[in-house]
């Protein structure tokens, strides 16, 4: 007799959500990504600061120092005062400056690239071992970057928006993804996980904001616990 193979179903929530998302805010603008070491640099500067911040402090650092090799050679003291319009200027400086010198002494020379050759878990945790980075930093180099490898980034919208909708417990970033990504279909590709966190970025941004969630205007509402659980009728 044939022995069936088990498979579980299908868990349909995070396509739904994602087409629901798309058909409200459409097509996030597509990225153009960055190598590997410019998308660290960025992530390392852009924890808890606007994204316009970022880029403009991602400008000003190449605007003062040229080459990301300069940036690395550059007092710190400089760096900070360059990226002072971001949240904790005297924290990320010297990750950064750290970072860049320990890659240079572990690589021979200041590139990420060389990451490609490796596997996705390999890589996160390699860059985990930079002081500042975390499970976001590492996914989101993995996943926007040239790399282009499969991770969801899990910033503080993604994490508010998911746990009210009742997909992940209330848990950090890591568990967050590691639980997100059970519920991803096999063929999504990196791209798509991409415009995935883009899609619900911009609903933390616009609906589902942290202060006062419009709950009544949300197109998730029927399969949110949270929002049926505060919206009167
Ligand atoms: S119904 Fe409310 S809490 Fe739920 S996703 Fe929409 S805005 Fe957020």
């Amino acid at each position: 007799m044939t022995e069936l193979l088990f498979q579980p179903p299908a868990d349909p929530r995070l396509p739904e959500i994602h087409q629901i998302l798309l058909e409200r805010y459409g097509q996030p603008k597509t990225r153009e990504p960055w190598d590997p070491l410019t998308q660290f640099i960025y992530s390392i500067l852009s924890s808890r600061t606007k994204t316009d911040v970022s880029h403009e402090a991602l400008r000003a650092l190449r605007a003062r120092f040229g080459t990301w090799d300069n940036l690395r050679d550059a007092p710190v003291e400089e760096i900070e005062r360059t990226i002072g319009m971001i949240t904790f200027p005297e924290t990320k400086a010297p990750w950064l400056k750290t970072a860049l010198m320990q890659i240079t002494a572990r690589y021979g020379e200041l590139t990420l690239d060389f990451l490609a050759k490796y596997r996705t878990d390999k890589i996160r945790i390699w860059l985990e071992q930079f002081e500042g980075v975390g499970p976001k930093t590492s996914a989101a180099v993995v996943n926007f970057s040239t790399l282009r490898r499969k991770a969801l980034c899990i910033d503080s919208h993604h994490l508010r928006v998911t746990q009210r909708l009742g997909l992940t417990p209330r848990a950090d970033a890591a568990t967050t993804e590691e639980r997100l990504m059970r519920l991803v279909p096999p063929e999504w590709t990196a791209e798509m996980l991409d415009e995935h966190h883009a899609l619900i970025k911009i609903h933390g941004q616009t609906l589902c904001t942290f202060a006062e969630p419009r709950c009544g205007s949300c197109p998730l509402l029927e399969r949110c616990p949270y929002g049926t659980k505060h919206t009167r009728p």
